[in-house]
């Protein structure tokens, strides 16, 4: 599958704020979005005025790069919620937040979403009992989401819990810290999500 592959704090930087897109750095004052809080590039300094369509189109990048996700695929997710019963960009968020490697990243399990996304492909976790090893499955209410016992003597998968142990994990799942598994309750809604997108910004992006 075809993923970006350059340099992920540019990526930031482009965007004026943190992605969370390397892990453990992101929480230091190495972070390249606190040394360097300007676009990057030879223009990066200059001050231009952001047009309507430049404003949503920051957005909609800023929401794809959050998760990791490419364009074709972004919009695909964007087709599926605009079937869906209610608003279109809030269900773009809950769809985007349903994905098992953003659910193994929520629960502490992974310091990035890309770690995440490793972590599944390499088939560390199970839903309902059975390995899953695509990182953009979506989960459903009802299932449990749980990491494999083999991967829960790793010495590096102590580690990483320990040191995300301060990240609650969302409402909408139901984790047990004892067993390292958690069940949907519910799905995720627009509170549940603790990133600025402005998802009404990319439903008029897509609807020009
Ligand atoms: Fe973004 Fe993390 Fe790099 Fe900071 S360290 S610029 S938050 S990826």
């Amino acid at each position: 599958m075809a993923r970006y592959t350059d340099a992920v704090c540019r990526l930031c930087r482009r965007e004026g704020q943190k992605l969370f897109l390397k892990g453990d750095r992101c929480y230091t004052d190495k972070c390249a979005v606190a040394r360097r809080s300007y676009a990057p590039g030879q223009h990066g300094q200059a001050r231009s005025k952001v047009s309507e369509y430049g404003t949503q189109l920051r957005e909609k990048q800023k929401a794809k790069r959050y998760y990791g996700i490419l364009e074709d695929q972004f919009r695909g997710y964007f087709e599926l919620a605009s079937k869906r019963k209610g608003q279109t960009g809030e269900n773009l968020l809950s769809i985007l937040e349903s994905r098992l490697d953003n659910v193994v990243y929520r629960l502490g399990f992974a310091m990035s979403r890309a770690e995440a996304r490793q972590l599944v492909r390499h088939g560390h976790f199970t839903v309902n009992g059975r390995k899953v090893n695509i990182p953009s499955y979506l989960v459903k209410v009802g299932e449990t989401i749980a990491m494999k016992d083999a991967t829960k003597g790793l010495e590096k998968m102590k580690t990483v819990i320990e040191a995300n142990s301060f990240r609650q994990p969302p409402k909408w799942l139901d984790y047990d810290k004892n067993a390292l598994a958690a069940k949907v309750v519910a799905l995720p809604t627009k509170e549940d999500i603790d990133l600025p997108i402005e998802e009404h910004l990319i439903v008029e992006l897509y609807s020009k």
